[in-house]
Order: structure tokens, then C-alpha cells, then sequence
């Protein structure tokens, strides 16, 4: 074969790496990967980047991690120019540090907005990944980095009728870009997720009445938000290298030096007051860490739920609204912490209504409302806070084949399979960003996010250097991982609730729980290991004669991908 043939046609448009996604983990993609000098191609289908920080601008939308802590660490530079004004930041603040992130790299021009990949198929004969846009383009990459969110794929809900109602009706995560004006409105709110407890009370605010139909009750612990000052900006900027590097080192990403170490049951009832007390009075995810066993005793974890539970009914005046607040049937965290102030407090107003779903489940939605097996209530705008197709939802909206036209979504159909959440068996030179698999869903997403990038950027270097074109995961370390992953999971109480990343086994099929739950530190330190070990758990490999006689002659890797034997 002529080591001059063509890997593309014509009409293609050829780069090393396509990015689908303009979000946090799509622009680092974009930054870090043309900083080793590869020619990346970045597509978003929303109008801007921003990514989820784009999409869900619902009334109260804000992140519930410190915003000091969800932000990008790679460059000290930003790190000191951007002020954040609050503890957490409101979604308004986020996007426009994801766009002044945009502008300041100069990342705009290998971004294309508006257009959703369709599909991504691995072209066994060029050993290249063939991609078609909406707009009808088709792209030729040695890679693909998938940073598209695992939390980015709209779920409504399955109730009869959703169609018909006649009033306006929105998705939390399709949130309008101009203002939605609710005063005089009756509300319904579906979901009370962290989404909702976020949502609900910001509607509180100015509609004539808010319905929230519960399905189940949350542990909700409070944020307590707030203005930055200037010496608590200081002492981070000085301290920033060293709680950088904590947070990449911790369970979840987030630098708390006040996480407890001792077995909650190792205190008495007063001691164990106390510290729960302090805990939450400082607000936020710290709560979960006042005793490390909280998530695998279910003595220890009951004494958080006692407590949360005494709140909510010190909070909620009516007593039978708060035992409906009140969760009973999972334990304390299992399902996703949600941080927000003044939630229980909302449902004191005269406006709020809670209808308990489990007491007065929905029958249909009609032209005019909600009807339950108990009441039709009538309805101007009704809101879905019903999460997403989580983790696997983005991707397996794009057909993407991998050797043999293996479809990534049938292989799927049963829950994912991968390699440290990042690649998947049968699929070379693909990679996936907060991956199922990985820590990112029990973690700050911006640290595991940045971990992932590095990841594939030292992988797509290693290749270029050791004069290879192909990554791909081995069946047995894929399996292997699963295994351990699963394996990790039963040793705690996560597996014990319902949630967006744990299904509980279902007509004869398996349980289904997605997150490495041995936190942000192992899992970094793993990876670290594998690479070092020479990438064990992959095949690395050269396609064709002509690729490593490339590989010797050039640095690129795009020269590197030649058209196979
Ligand atoms: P979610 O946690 O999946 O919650 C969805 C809600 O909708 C649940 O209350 C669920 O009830 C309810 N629901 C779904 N189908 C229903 C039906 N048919 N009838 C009645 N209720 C139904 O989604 P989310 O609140 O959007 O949050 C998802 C994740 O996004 C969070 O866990 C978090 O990781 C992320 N998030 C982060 C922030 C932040 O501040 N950083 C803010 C918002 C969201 P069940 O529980 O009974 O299923």
C-alpha cells in the first residue's frame, strides 16, 4: 500500500480529535489537547458553551459544590483574575466564567454551536473515526472525546396524558432563555430532586400557588450561602496549590478539613448532637462528612437520618406535611445529598402545597391540570424537575459503533460496561468524560473532569511518543472493573435507595449501580498506576505498516493515521 494514500475522502473534514460538548469538560478538552498540538474539531448543540450551566437556568439554579472549589484549577492565572461573589455560585455566575474561560483561551474558533453529532462510527479500513453533524458535514478524527455530561439528557416523566395540558409547560434542564413571569400562577412542580428543592422555593416567590407533587421525600441539609469577602478570596489564592492538590486527593473532590475520621459511633448522643450541630450550621456537603461511616453502618448512618428527620420537623409547621418531607425507607445519603437553604421552611408559606404522591399518586395529566386518584388540581404552568436520563443517556443518543459496528447502545441496553469509566472495550481511541464507571457522579465534576482530560491528553501523548495510533480496553480489564465496581458498591449503603445511578435489579434483571464508589484519591491513584504499569488493562497499537513508519518520520499524530493493510 502506497504510503501516500488518502485515509479520508474529499468531502470529509479531517482533525485529530473531535470533542462533542462545550461545557466544562469539553473546553479543558479543547485547551489541553491543542496545547500538545493536535488539531481538535469541538461541537455543542446548544447556541452557547456552557454546557449544563447552559441549559438549566431554572428559577434558583445554582451550584450546590463551593464555587471556589467547582472551578478549574489548570491555570493559576484564571484561578487569580476570576472573583467568584458568592459561597455558591448562582448558574448565571457559572456560564459567564465558562464563556470568559471561552475567550480568554481563544477556544471559540474550534467550537461549533448549534449542531448535534449524529453519530460516530470506527472505520475499520483508516482506522479513523468517520462523523456526521446535523448540518449534514462529515468529519474524519483519530479521537473522539466524549465530553457530554452525564447529567445532560432531559427525562420526563411516564404519566398518562403529558401531552395534553394547555398551559405552559417546561423541563428544568430546557429552561427558557428569556424570564418566566409566574406571578399569579398556579404551579405544579413534578420532582424534588436537587433540582427541586433548588426550583421550588425560587417559585415560592411570585406564583399565586405552588403544587409539589413528591414521589419521594429527600434529605435535604442546608447550604448556607453567602457573600465572599475579600480575606476569605485571599486566603484561597494563597492557599489554592495546596487545596488543589487535597481535592484531587480526597473522596469527593472537595477539600474539607474539618471531615471527620472517627466512627459516629464512637461519640455519645450528645457529642454526636454536637458535632452534627456544627456541621450543619456551617452548611453544605461537609454535613455527609461529619463521620466517615455514615455510608457504610447503618447504625451510624441512622444517627444522621434522626437528626435531618428532628430538623425537618422543627422546620415544617404542619405536622403531617413534615412526616411527608420526612425520608424513612432509604438511608441518610444513599440517594444524592441535596444542599439548599430555607427548603423544609418553603412549605409553611400560604402559597406552597405539597400533594404526597405515594398517599395520592397521579392518574393523568389533563388540559387543565393534574388529577389524582384523590382531586383534580387545576393548573396554569407545570414544571419538571424529573432529572435526566442519566450517565448514559447523551451518549447513547449518538449512534456510535465502535470495530465490527458494535452499537455502543445496544451494547448498553442491559447498563453500561466500561474501563474506568473512560473507555469501552470494542471501541478504540474513544474516550469518555465522567464516564459510567468513574467517581465524576459522586464527586465536584470540575476535579474529576480535569483528571479525565489530563488522562487522555497524557494517553494521546504516550501514543504519539511511542510511535502508536490505537488505545483500546481490554474484555477482561473491562469486565474486571465492573466487577469491582460493583463489588466497591455493595460494601456501602448506596445501593439501598432508588437513584439516578443506582437500579435496583428489575424483572430478572441485575442491579445496576454506576459509580466507582472508592473516591476521587484511589481512583486518580489507580489510573496513575495503570499508566505507569505501560497502560495495563489496554491494547496499544500501531494500524498498518504505514502507521509506524509515520510515527518514526513525524510527531503528529494525525500523519500517524494511515489508511490500514
Ligand atoms: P433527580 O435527582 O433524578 O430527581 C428527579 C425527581 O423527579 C425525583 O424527585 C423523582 O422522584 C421525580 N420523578 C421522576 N419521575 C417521576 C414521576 N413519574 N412521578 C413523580 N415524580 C417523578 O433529578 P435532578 O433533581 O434534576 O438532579 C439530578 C442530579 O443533577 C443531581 O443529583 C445532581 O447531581 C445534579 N444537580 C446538581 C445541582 C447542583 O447544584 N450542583 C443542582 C441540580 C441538579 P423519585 O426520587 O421517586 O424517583
Amino acid at each position: 500500500m502506497s504510503a501516500s494514500k488518502s485515509s479520508v475522502s474529499m468531502d470529509q473534514h479531517e482533525v485529530d480529535v473531535i470533542i462533542v460538548g462545550a461545557g466544562f469538560g469539553g473546553l479543558y478538552s479543547i485547551y489541553k489537547l491543542r496545547e500538545l498540538g493536535f488539531r481538535v474539531q469541538a461541537f455543542d448543540a446548544a447556541p452557547s458553551v456552557g454546557g449544563t450551566w447552559f441549559w438549566n437556568r431554572y428559577p434558583g439554579a445554582r451550584c450546590d459544590v463551593e464555587s471556589l472549589q467547582y472551578s478549574f484549577s489548570f491555570s493559576e492565572q484564571l484561578q487569580a483574575e476570576w472573583r467568584w461573589t458568592e459561597r455558591y455560585a448562582a448558574q448565571s455566575e457559572i456560564l459567564r466564567y465558562l464563556e470568559h474561560v471561552a475567550d480568554r483561551f481563544d477556544l471559540r474558533p474550534y467550537i461549533q454551536l448549534n449542531t448535534r453529532v449524529k453519530s460516530a462510527c470506527f472505520n475499520e479500513a483508516t482506522g479513523r473515526w468517520d462523523i456526521q453533524t446535523d448540518d449534514d458535514k462529515r468529519w474524519s478524527a483519530a479521537f473522539c472525546v466524549m465530553a457530554t455530561g452525564p447529567l445532560s439528557q432531559p427525562q420526563l416523566p411516564d404519566i398518562p396524558a403529558i401531552a395534553t395540558f394547555e398551559g405552559r409547560a417546561f423541563h428544568t434542564s430546557r429552561w427558557p432563555e428569556e424570564q418566566v413571569d409566574f406571578t399569579g400562577q398556579r404551579v405544579g412542580v413534578i420532582g424534588t430532586g436537587s433540582t427541586g428543592v433548588q426550583l421550588i422555593p425560587a417559585l415560592a416567590e411570585s406564583a399565586k400557588e405552588v403544587v409539589v407533587f413528591q414521589r419521594t421525600p429527600n434529605f435535604v441539609v442546608p447550604a448556607v450561602n453567602r457573600a465572599l469577602k475579600d480575606n476569605e478570596l485571599e486566603f484561597w489564592r494563597k492557599h489554592y496549590p495546596q487545596i488543589r492538590h487535597d481535592e484531587r486527593f480526597s473522596r469527593t473532590g472537595v477539600w474539607d478539613p474539618l471531615r471527620g475520621t472517627r466512627s459516629a459511633m464512637e461519640f455519645n448522643d450528645a457529642e454526636r448532637e454536637y458535632l452534627y450541630r456544627a456541621a450543619w450550621d456551617r452548611g453544605g456537603f461537609g454535613f455527609q462528612a461529619t463521620f466517615p461511616d455514615l455510608l457504610t453502618n447503618m447504625e451510624a448512618n441512622k444517627t444522621a437520618a434522626d437528626f435531618v428527620r428532628a430538623r425537618i420537623r422543627e422546620a415544617v409547621k404542619d405536622p403531617e406535611t413534615a412526616e411527608a418531607l420526612c425520608p424513612k425507607d432509604y438511608p441518610f445519603a444513599a440517594k444524592r445529598l441535596c444542599v439548599y437553604s430555607g427548603y423544609y421552611e418553603t412549605f409553611n408559606k400560604p402559597n406552597v402545597r405539597l400533594v404526597d404522591l405515594r398517599r395520592e399518586p397521579i392518574k393523568r395529566v389533563t388540559p387543565q391540570g393534574v388529577t389524582t386518584d384523590k382531586s383534580d388540581i387545576p393548573l396554569d404552568v407545570l414544571v419538571f424537575a424529573t432529572g435526566f436520563d442519566a450517565l448514559t443517556g447523551a451518549l447513547k443518543n449518538i449512534d456510535i459503533r465502535g470495530r465490527k459496528d458494535k452499537s455502543l447502545r445496544t451494547l448498553w441496553s442491559d447498563g453500561p460496561v466500561s474501563y474506568l469509566g473512560l473507555c469501552v472495550a470494542g471501541f478504540p481511541n474513544l474516550f469518555m468524560l465522567s464516564g459510567p464507571g468513574s467517581p465524576a457522579a459522586l464527586s465536584n465534576a470540575v476535579v474529576t473532569i480535569e483528571h479525565h482530560v489530563d488522562l487522555v491528553a497524557r494517553c494521546l501523548n504516550d501514543l504519539r511518543t511511542k510511535g502508536m495510533t490505537h488505545i483500546e480496553a481490554t474484555g477482561e480489564a473491562q469486565r474486571e472493573w465492573c466487577d469491582e465496581v460493583r463489588a466497591l458498591a455493595d460494601q456501602t449503603l448506596m445501593t439501598q435507595a432508588k437513584s439516578w445511578y443506582n437500579r435496583p435489579p428489575q424483572e430478572g434483571k441485575p442491579r445496576i449501580f454506576v459509580p466507582f464508589v472508592g473516591g476521587v484519591g484511589v481512583y486518580r491513584e489507580r489510573c496513575d498506576d495503570i499508566i505507569t504499569s505501560g497502560y495495563e488493562g489496554f491494547d496499544l497499537y500501531a494500524h498498518g505498516v504505514e502507521a509506524m513508519r509515520a510515527a518514526a518520520q513525524t510527531a503528529t499524530p494525525s500523519a500517524c493515521i494511515i489508511a490500514g493493510e
